[in-house]
């Protein structure tokens, strides 16, 4: 067979998943255990050394989450990954590498509520200061951009708002700066969209969202393009260009090349974090992501027809979904999100917030809980649960007004989704 590279489909299924080459093995093992058996003194020196790859004690990797990582880096067009406990995990160790105390971080106004107040209030414990900019216009980035900034932070398809980032536009502006972009692209997937074919340096994800896939695991992963030079400037990226002490003086950049914040995620990140992904939790990952090009197909086209089913029912009074041609954000997901606008939006119900609460109490297939992309359709009601504490000005400056749904259209049957939300409607009056 001529030489060709494997479409994406093969390399969900494929890519980091050989056989296990001890017992033939044709799925990836649960690797459950916590350390390897050294072969000599030598061969345990060299590893601590970072002089040889090989397995020492499963904070910092395993064999299990080793093959998650290839095929989520597989997928994004990326050189490394690394997985971590969760998606605030994978921020967390996204930044780690990049930020000293006094330095600031320009991110997007409009992301996921956990991350505004990840970003906000917690990572300034650390002394990271987070500038938020309204990303609509990526000269905004610039204006923020300071010699203390080390890093963008956008997400592709912002979670629930449903903005979506011009993520070339944002990367030429980083580059200018001299900064990595980071991009969360939990929501869009990379069935949907790679940030790294746009000039993104860095990916991250909540795998607990479409990559898993059922709801079943916690999990986050960092995507490195292994395309941005830590050492252009000098004293810019101390973590990633100058002698770690740790290991006799080694510079990882140097050292490792375009794998240099891969093997820090490893050997630093999560040796010190310890924000481990859990191997069994890399397993249903693994096997979520082998159906995710024909999940991300059907949520897309489901997610389709139930916003054009709210947006004609008299009862509602907006719906906010990119694949309307009415929506603001309609030709950018034309050009990002070509294969579809995911699968989360928000809507608004005539009556406020009264009328808010009678549809998630309403609705009897879809589930009212606080997640996103799963195979079960959820809805949930900002208001009176994720943003209750908001004051009502602030509720709304998030995107979580009084009369705001967020759906997140699951693969059931289509129109048992739809005639769900029309008998909750219809309950209205
Ligand atoms: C859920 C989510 C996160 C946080 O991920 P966890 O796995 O819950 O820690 C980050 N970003 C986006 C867009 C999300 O939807």
């Amino acid at each position: 067979m001529p030489h060709r590279k494997p479409g994406f489909e093969t390399r969900a299924i494929h890519a980091g998943g050989a056989p296990d080459p001890t017992t033939g093995a044709r799925v990836t093992p649960i690797y459950q255990t916590t350390a390897y058996v050294f072969d000599s003194t030598d061969h345990a020196a060299s590893l601590f050394n970072l002089q040889t790859y090989g397995y020492i004690y499963s904070r910092l990797t395993n064999p299990t989450v080793a093959a998650l990582e290839e095929r989520i880096a597989s997928l994004e067009g990326g050189r490394g990954a690394t997985a971590a406990a969760s998606g605030h995990a994978a921020q967390l160790m996204a930044l780690f590498p990049l930020m000293s105390p006094g330095d600031e971080v320009v991110v997007s106004n409009k992301l996921y509520g956990g991350s505004v107040t990840q970003f906000s209030r917690t990572f300034k414990k650390f002394g990271w200061q987070a500038i938020f900019v309204d990303a609509d216009d990526p000269e905004n980035f610039r204006h923020a951009a300071t010699e203390k900034t080390k890093a963008f932070f956008v997400e592709s398809l912002a979670n629930p708002g449903g903005v979506i980032t011009d993520l070339e536009a944002v990367a030429r502006v980083a580059e200018g700066v001299g900064v990595p972009l980071i991009v969360d692209n939990t929501m869009a997937t990379p069935y949907l969209c790679r940030p790294i074919d746009y000039g993104a340096t860095l990916v991250c994800h909540s795998t607990t969202k479409f990559l898993s896939g059922h709801g079943t695991a916690m999990g986050g992963a960092i995507v490195d393009s292994g395309s941005f030079d830590w050492s252009a400037t000098p004293g810019r990226f101390p973590s990633l260009a100058e002698p770690e002490p740790a290991y006799h003086g080694l510079r990882f950049h140097e050292t490792f090349g375009d794998l240099a914040f891969t093997i820090y995620g490893h050997a630093i990140s999560l040796r010190d974090l310890g924000a481990t992904m859990a191997p069994m939790n890399a397993f249903l990952t693994m096997t979520g992501i082998e159906t995710l090009a024909l999940r991300m197909e059907r949520h897309c086209a489901n997610a389709q027809k139930v916003a054009e089913f709210l947006a004609a029912h008299a009862a509602v009074a907006w719906v906010n979904y990119a694949g309307l041609p009415g929506n603001k954000y309609h030709a950018l997901a034309a050009r990002y999100l070509p294969k579809g606008a995911g699968s989360v939006f928000t809507f608004g119900v005539k009556g406020g917030y009264e009328a808010g609460v009678k549809i998630v109490e309403g609705v009897e297939l879809i589930s009212h809980l606080a997640n996103i992309g799963d195979v079960r359709s959820l809805i949930i009601h900002p208001a009176s649960t994720t943003h209750r504490q908001l004051s009502d000005d602030q509720r709304v400056t998030a995107g979580a007004g009084p009369d705001v749904l967020r759906l997140s259209v699951g693969l059931e049957s289509v129109d048992d989704i739809i005639a769900d939300l029309a008998q909750a409607l219809a309950k209205l009056g």
